[in-house]
């Protein structure tokens, strides 16, 4: 595969959403389809993250 962007599940075309689950000394980076809501695994995770506490720092505008 090329490109992981399509939903094995449901066909969706337009890529994922991202999840971040807490494992032992790192963070699993999950990918969820925003159309049937499966989840993936592709065996990627960091420990670049230094916690799941966020900061809001933008905002998207439409217009
Ligand atoms: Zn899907």
């Amino acid at each position: 595969m090329e490109e992981f962007r399509v939903c094995p599940e449901c066909g969706y075309q337009r890529g994922f959403h991202v999840s971040f689950r807490n494992r032992k000394n790192s963070y699993k980076i999950i990918f969820i389809c925003p159309s049937c809501g499966s989840a993936y695994d592709l065996n990627l995770k960091t420990d670049k993250i230094e916690s799941l506490n966020e900061t809001k720092i933008n905002q998207y505008k439409e217009n």
